[in-house]
């Protein structure tokens, strides 16, 4: 039969689709959660939740799968930042967690690693070639990508758990061999996690707290700025409109020159005032002291008739507030001229004009509360000259200002600029003169929330670190101690009562504590039991044994000796005998006619009669020392040691054999024959084997003889 998998093209080709797949379905994923889900925290800089399951491919598909799905999510993140950046960092840090988690490093870790020894520095020479941003900033964002990546790890961790077994083929080892070690991974992980992302959450509403109080500040005092700066023109342009109406109303030049006089002392803030025909020619100038000089200095006074605030009234009857000019005659400094044209019947014949002092309006703009530590201002008139500039801005009066617009990372409810190196969020007021009220502020305070948040929020994780590693490793001994203790005490001895803390342990060891004693409780019996069996079962064996060992020994009929144990025994007792000189004897015998006996009265008789033979050499020579055996079928041996007198011995069984044996009552006569070999003096010459010979030879000699005869030879 072929196997399925032997009609598979290539398995390895398969291998690789597969996880290809898995990639794309986990770099959609990825690449969605980062397009839509970009959570804007700060500025443009996103949080990347979408790299979340990038991670969870490399976990559960392999490093192959994980950078399919770490393109796709570059790619989303590329296509609102248009930024082939993130390209280079998310890619390389799926290969870099990857490497180093395969030389055992755990993974928050080696993200950490990563961020530190190649994204942040990667970030701080690439960031600041497309954003123009200041240093304490680009830190700030440095520091939200590490706690971004790390955020994002943990977070991928923490699903990883939750992912089904069925779709994970990667192999992956457990942080730590120790209790301790992976409750404290696994608490760690939900501590950060959840201090990074109510951090987030938290920085983010308190960021937008601050950024619209800063709004709405600079906004009320933008509008403030805007009335102060109106209401102060509109002062001094009703004045000189004043001054028009009663010196129309007035035929006398000198009254109406005292006119003027009264209105500039009434008005300070004109540095002077002066009354013109209608061709443009100055009929007079107050204060007259001043015009005084003037005149005497210049023989000719220059005319007017070039300046708007002549020219414009006399073409549209009507007043005007000119842009703020450097004055020239009548000083020097830079001023507003407010002018009013003088009509006699519905003719222009003239103009009367103040010159509104600028420097003045610094006072004004003083009088608002704005806060110098992060505030600034600038006026311009309608020609985006400057009227007034706060001192640390360094803005010549009367200079060209316009603030131009920087990509804003801090906010984008404000625009921002850059002034004297600073960067400053505004807003702009325009009043009824045409005037600019710029209200600048610094993102510092915003920049300062956000710091102090970080700095808060690695306080915090290091406290919470060292804590939870004090806790979890209690936690663990709790878990481990009662289990050791216990185990320890099963080892020892099973019967004493345990010595544990009952409240040391925790519901689920207790039931593992009730557990593991009846099992050792169970074991221990059984142990007895088998122990009893196997004593008893070893009885029995050795009783067996002994069984054996005499069945071996034993002819099983006479329970004799047999003629194996019966040489080596005697030949054993030959060679003491030689060593100590005790004079010792072979007997050989063999029953008389003995096939008669079976023939005429069966063999169980005949069995019988050799059974009782056994028992008189039993009780004849046994109980003399003597070692008897049987020798072969009717044949029987007897081995003694210093019997004096063989002849008599021998002849004393014969007697009594010749009635021992009876069988039902009937008595079987029965006659032996011997040969008996004798050794007393001459040990040397004779082995075991040579005496048996010479036994026989001398039984066969009283078999020959006649039958019922005993042959002795000494030697
Ligand atoms: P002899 O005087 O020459 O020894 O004559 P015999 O008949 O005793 O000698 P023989 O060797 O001719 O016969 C021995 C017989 O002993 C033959 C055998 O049947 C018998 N026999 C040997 N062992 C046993 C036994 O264990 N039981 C019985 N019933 N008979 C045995
Ligand atoms: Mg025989
Ligand atoms: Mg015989």
């Amino acid at each position: 039969m072929i196997r399925a998998t032997n009609l598979m093209p290539n398995t390895s080709i398969n291998h690789h689709l597969t996880n290809f797949s898995w990639g794309l379905g986990y770099g959609a994923v990825a690449g969605i959660t980062n397009y839509f889900l970009a959570f804007e925290i700060y500025g443009s800089v996103t949080l990347l939740f979408g790299q979340m399951f990038v991670f969870l491919a490399l976990f559960t598909r392999g490093l192959f799968a994980a950078l399919v799905a770490a393109l796709m999510a570059s790619a989303a993140v590329y296509l609102y930042t248009d930024n082939i950046f993130f390209f280079v960092t998310l890619v390389s840090e799926v290969v870099a967690v990857y490497f180093l988690f395969r030389r055992n490093v755990p993974i928050l870790l080696a993200d950490l690693i990563y961020w530190v020894m190649f994204g942040l520095p990667a970030s701080y020479l690439y960031l600041p070639t497309i954003i123009d941003i200041p240093t304490n900033f680009l830190i700030l964002i440095l520091a939200k990508l590490i706690l971004n990546g790390l955020l994002y790890t943990a977070l991928a961790i923490l699903l990883f758990q939750l992912v089904p077994r069925s779709w994970r083929t990667v192999p992956m080892r457990p942080v730590s061999d120790s209790l301790t070690g992976r409750i404290f991974y696994l608490s760690f992980l939900c501590i950060i996690i959840s201090s990074l992302s109510f951090s987030f959450l938290y920085t983010v509403r308190s960021a937008q707290q601050v950024e619209q109080q800063i709004v709405s500040d600079i906004a009320a005092k933008a509008n403030s700025l805007r009335e102060v700066t109106e209401d102060f023109v509109s002062d001094y342009v009703v004045a000189v409109r004043n001054l028009r109406d009663s010196m129309q109303s007035l035929s006398s030049y000198d009254e109406q020159l005292e006119l003027m006089e009264l209105t500039q002392r009434n008005y300070p803030s004109f540095v002077s005032m002066l009354r013109a025909d209608a061709d443009g020619r100055i009929l007079h100038g107050v204060p007259s002291q001043h015009f005084g000089e003037v005149l005497s200095q210049y023989p000719t006074l220059p005319d007017v008739d070039d300046r708007n605030y002549f020219r414009v009234p006399k073409e549209t009857l009507t007043g005007f507030v000119s842009s703020a000019f450097r004055g020239r005659g009548f000083g020097t400094q830079p001023i507003i001229a407010i002018s009013e044209p003088l009509l006699a019947n519905g003719e222009f014949t003239g103009i009367v004009e103040g010159s509104l002092d600028v420097p003045e309006l610094t006072r004004l703009v003083r009088r608002t509360d704005i806060d110098p530590r992060y505030q600034s201002v600038v006026v311009t008139d309608d020609d985006n000259q400057v009227i007034f500039a706060s001192e640390e801005l360094d803005l010549v009066t009367l200079a060209n200002f316009t603030p131009r617009n920087l990509l804003n990372l801090y906010t984008q409810n404000l625009p921002l600029t850059r002034l004297e190196g600073r960067d400053l969020l505004y807003t702009e007021r325009l009043n009824s003169f045409g005037w600019n009220i710029y209200v600048f502020s610094s993102p510092d305070e915003l920049t300062e929330l956000f710091t102090e948040n970080l700095v808060i929020l690695v306080i915090f994780l290091i406290l919470i670190a060292g804590l939870f590693a004090l806790v979890t490793r209690r936690f663990a001994g709790e878990i481990t101690r009662p289990l050791e203790s216990l185990a320890e005490q099963l080892n020892q001895d099973t019967n004493m009562p345990l010595d544990i803390e009952q409240s040391e342990m925790s519901q689920e060891v207790r039931t593992i504590a009730d557990s593991l004693i009846s099992a050792r409780k169970l074991m221990v019996n059984f142990n007895r039991q088998l122990q009893s069996q196997v004593q008893e079962k070893t009885a029995d064996l050795e009783i067996l044994n002994a069984k054996l060992q005499k069945l071996a020994r034993e002819d099983g009929l006479t329970e004799l000796l047999n003629r194996r144990t019966f040489d080596d025994l005697a030949e054993q007792r030959f060679h003491e005998a030689m060593a100590t000189r005790k004079h010792v004897a072979l007997i050989l015998m063999d029953i008389d006619h003995f096939k008669r006996i079976n023939d005429t009265m069966g063999h169980p008789v005949g069995d019988e009669c050799i059974r009782s033979v056994g028992v008189l050499l039993k009780d004849h020579f046994e109980r003399i020392g003597g070692l008897a055996g049987r020798y072969g079928g009717e044949e029987f041996a007897v081995f003694v040691s210093e019997v004096d007198d063989l002849r008599k011995l021998a002849e004393s069984f014969q007697d009594a054999l010749a009635t021992y044996c009876q069988v039902n009552g009937q008595v079987i006569p029965l006659s032996m024959s011997m040969g008996i070999i004798e050794v007393r003096h001459n040990f040397s010459g004779g082995s075991f084997r040579r005496l048996v010979a010479q036994a026989d030879k001398l039984l066969y000699q009283s078999k020959d003889s006649g039958r019922n005869r005993v042959s002795i030879e000494t030697l």
